[in-house]
């Protein structure tokens, strides 16, 4: 398998390559060349093969001959290791819970593959390499956690000071190991933008060996392909589901689609998203029309310049009227949000975190106009991970892997917000 870059599709690479670049040279995103088709046999059986096999069947054709057989594996298997359950909500609505992992968010599968991606490729170079990433919150927790112990990589993290969650703090910073928090006196967008000198100061940038780890990265989004396929398996109905992705940089939509374009049924696809509403609005007008971030409950989708949505007009070969027939798209305030929660714990007794009610209350919407129909939402974070205790009057369970974190030593370096400190604290 090959990879070209939006951008220029002469510009062709394996799987190693992407990944170890991340970003393709003069910009774009990598694509794979062709969508593996699964055989018809392993979609009529799905139910008979382990969560392990499934894994590895999605992911092979992806990977290519870069690695051995035992070798991909052995990554599925260290990655995918907990459960993923689809729970039923009320008689038209499921739930994925993709929050069983170790920093409770969905985001723990792509990290995970995409950590033991490198730390392999890692093996034949030299250099060790440096991961360097901002986060708002999220992001900076699963890929922490899926590093840290990792051979021949180092991992510097980001993070705006008292601007993210207490969990999400303790998940950054107290880990040690190869694992350095930055506590930066700014911004998430200060943070982004340091991390963005970082890269493009060519001669930091080689002495570091730097690599991000977001969701532009192939061997983070591609892996997110293979829970869809275990909700497969626990489909209780006939009809194909509607699929409700709570999306920011829609990473996460574009592999289950993908997913789709292999073989996987699907009645529709919902891209759900807060106020930051730049793809329903295209999906509704034709137009495509970034817009700055606002700020939401739904935190971790406050994104007005969707990355990867490059990769779902691929997909589609940029032709509308075909990606108009698969997404539907629909935006979501706040206010709603809230209320979902409220109606859904109060009528259903489900807990739902802000990003879920997004994706339920979008999914309750295009349901209404399609009576027939049943679908599930995925709920991409667990609610102690975005309280709204303080809205709702519903306080989330706390599962034992926060306990464990609290009352552990916090562990990080308090950094200025600018570029030449973040410099400076890499080359020492
Ligand atoms: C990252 C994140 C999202 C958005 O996922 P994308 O792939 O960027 O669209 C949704 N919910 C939660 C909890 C997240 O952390």
């Amino acid at each position: 398998m090959h990879y070209f870059s939006t951008n220029n599709k002469t510009t062709r690479v394996d799987f190693r390559t992407a990944t170890l670049q991340g970003q393709p040279v003069g910009g774009g995103l990598y694509f794979p060349e062709q969508i593996p088709q699964l055989p018809a046999g392993f979609l009529q059986s799905l139910n008979r093969w382990s969560k392990e096999e499934i894994a590895f069947a999605v992911m092979k054709p992806y990977i290519g001959t870069v690695m051995e057989d035992a070798m991909l594996q052995r990554i599925v298997s260290e990655t995918i290791f907990f459960s993923f359950p689809l729970v039923k909500i009320n008689d038209r609505i499921c739930s994925l819970e993709l929050y069983h992992g170790p920093t409770l968010a969905f985001k723990d599968v792509g990290a995970r593959f995409m950590s033991r991606c490198l730390g392999h490729f890692a093996q034949n170079s030299s250099q060790s390499i440096t991961v360097l990433v901002a986060t708002s919150g999220d992001t900076g927790g699963a890929v922490a956690d899926a590093f840290y112990g990792v051979d021949g990589v180092e991992v510097v993290v980001l993070y705006p000071a008292g601007k993210v969650s207490a969990v999400q703090e303790l998940q950054l910073t107290t880990l040690d190991g190869n694992v350095t928090a930055l506590e930066v006196s700014g911004t998430f967008d200060d943070c982004q933008r340091m991390v963005k000198a970082a890269f493009a100061d060519e001669t930091l940038s080689q002495k570091r060996n730097l690599t991000s780890a977001n969701s532009i990265n192939v061997a983070r989004w591609l892996p997110q392909q293979i829970y869809y396929f275990y909700a497969q398996q626990q489909w209780p109905y006939e009809v194909p589901p509607v699929i409700s992705v709570p999306s920011g940089n829609f990473g996460n939509l574009c592999a289950g689609m993908l997913a789709a374009q292999s073989g996987l049924p699907v009645q529709q696809f919902i891209a759900a998203c807060n106020a930051n509403d730049t793809v329903p609005e295209y999906l509704s007008s034709g137009w495509y029309q970034t817009k700055p971030a606002v700020a939401t409950l739904s935190n971790a989708m406050d994104v007005g310049a969707p990355s990867n949505f490059v990769r779902i007009l691929e997909l589609f070969n940029q032709k509308f009227p075909a990606l108009k027939k698969m997404l539907s798209g629909y935006s979501i305030t706040d206010a709603e949000t809230i209320g979902t929660i409220k109606k859904i714990k109060s009528g259903d007794d489900y807990l739902l975190d802000p990003h879920g009610a997004v994706g339920y209350a979008a999914l309750e919407q295009y349901l209404s106009l399609h009576p027939q129909q049943k679908g599930y939402l995925l709920e991409t974070a667990h609610p102690v991970k975005f309280d709204t205790a303080a809205q709702t009057g519903y306080k989330p369970d706390v599962p034992n892997a926060i306990q464990q974190l609290i009352g552990k030593n916090k562990n990080s370096i308090a950094l200025r917000a600018d570029e030449a400190a973040l410099k400076e604290f890499l080359i020492d």
